[in-house]
């Protein structure tokens, strides 16, 4: 039996207001250097005290061994003078969030618990391919968005993360994977897709900031062409996400009618279906070689007929929209109000979006096993913690 979901408060605000809280500065008083561009590194620099032509200088040579080398002490810059070294590391600091839990499964796929400095639980995940690496990273810590379906949604605590700690993210997957210095044949981390934990769109000046420094060619290097950003629709971000950031577009429509997609992402009762792919029309740099996703989560006898799937044709031929629709089995997770809809139901929906041209691949689900879902991996290690505390 599927369970009865129409008579469910939705949690949460309906409508939020996404408000950006100031950076938390460190406990120490040291300044981040990670996720600051060269100026801003620069800028530190002078305000710490060094001339003009100094703070040129090492903001060029920091920059390479953060994002070249990968090293975090100041101590074996060895192209800084010895002495020199200390008054940086009392002043600076090129961190990590820290890590709570690494887990890896049976397939392959890792997955990292993180800390903020400031205390806050965030996840990451790496997702080995035969051809690719991708790396799964979190643009807030929880969401306000309150998708029913997903984990995330349901968690109280909010708060953007800042560049330093999405920039944190990539470095620690290098660190984990072996891969300094930066080289740009033979990696493993190939790909990042913005669909960890948080609606990267309300996060947009420090994910653009985070991203502008992953995508540096002198440095982590990786392509716009490789890097995909995960929106639930915030439809007035959208094509400045396009002309500021140029990554590829993923879009959670998850359902073609007003009713379920009200149900399930509530954000449609702000931007609503047309709107939204009326803005993924306009999403600058969309063409045929560089496709729109649409990420549709299976989800038993609510979104999933043939009827649905026929809609979903008609809306994206409506709309002329270079796209591809990837089919994701909901992954459960205790307390969801959904199940995940059958095998050979995903396959018939799969069949007639394919059959009118426009390609459906069914995601494989990866890391089952170490609960890899958006969320969850989080929500299993508070519930060990409470457990351990009431022992
Ligand atoms: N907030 C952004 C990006 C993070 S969510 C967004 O919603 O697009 C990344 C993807 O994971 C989204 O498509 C989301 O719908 C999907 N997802 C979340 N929980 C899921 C679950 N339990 N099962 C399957 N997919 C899920
Ligand atoms: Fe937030 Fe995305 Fe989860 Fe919706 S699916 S609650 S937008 S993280």
């Amino acid at each position: 039996m599927s369970a009865d979901t129409t008579l469910m408060p939705i949690p949460g605000a309906v409508d939020p207001v996404p408000v950006a809280r100031a950076a938390v500065p460190r406990a120490d008083g040291r300044v981040e250097l990670v996720g600051l561009s060269r100026d801003r590194i620069r800028d530190a620099l002078e305000a710490a005290g060094l001339d003009d032509r100094q703070a040129k200088l090492r903001a060029k040579q920091i920059w390479h061994w953060i994002y070249n080398r990968g090293v975090g002490d100041f101590a074996a810059m060895s192209d800084i003078a010895k002495p020199q070294r200390p008054w940086f590391a009392e002043r600076f600091v090129i961190s990590r969030p820290e890590v709570v839990e690494a887990q890896v499964s049976s397939d392959g796929t890792r997955k990292w618990l993180l800390k903020t400095h400031d205390g806050h639980d965030f996840e990451m995940v790496f997702i080995p391919d035969a051809d690719r690496g991708t790396l799964c990273v979190s643009s807030q810590v929880g969401c306000t968005l309150n998708c029913r379906f997903c984990a995330t949604g349901t968690m109280q605590l909010v708060r953007n993360l800042e560049p330093a700690e999405i920039v944190g993210q990539v470095m620690l997957a290098r660190d984990a994977l072996g891969e300094w210095p930066s080289q740009s044949e033979g990696r493993m981390l190939t790909n990042i897709v913005m669909m960890g934990m948080g609606e990267p769109l309300y996060n947009f000046d420090n994910v653009r900031d985070a991203l502008k420094i992953v995508m540096d060619g002198d440095g982590l290097g990786l392509s716009r062409r490789r890097i995909t950003l995960s929106t639930s629709g915030v439809v007035p971000m959208m094509a400045r996400a396009g002309e500021e950031i140029g990554v590829n577009l993923a879009v959670s429509l998850h359902a073609v009618t007003k009713e379920v997609r009200d149900e399930i992402v509530p954000l449609n009762r702000k931007y609503g279906i047309e709107q939204l792919l009326e803005a993924c029309a306009a999403y600058p740099g969309a063409n045929n070689a560089r496709r729109i996703t649409f990420e549709y989560v299976m989800l038993k006898d609510k979104n999933d007929s043939d009827e649905d799937a026929r809609e979903l044709v008609r809306l994206i031929r409506k709309y002329k929209l270079p796209a591809k629709v990837n089919l994701i089995p909901f992954n459960p997770w205790p307390g969801a109000a959904y199940e995940c809809s059958d095998p050979a139901r995903i396959r018939a929906f799969s069949n007639i979006v394919f059959e009118s041209g426009i390609s459906a691949p069914v995601r494989t689900p990866r890391g089952r096993d170490i609960d890899a879902a958006c969320g969850q991996l989080k929500t299993a290690a508070e519930k060990k913690r409470r457990s351990r505390e009431a022992a």
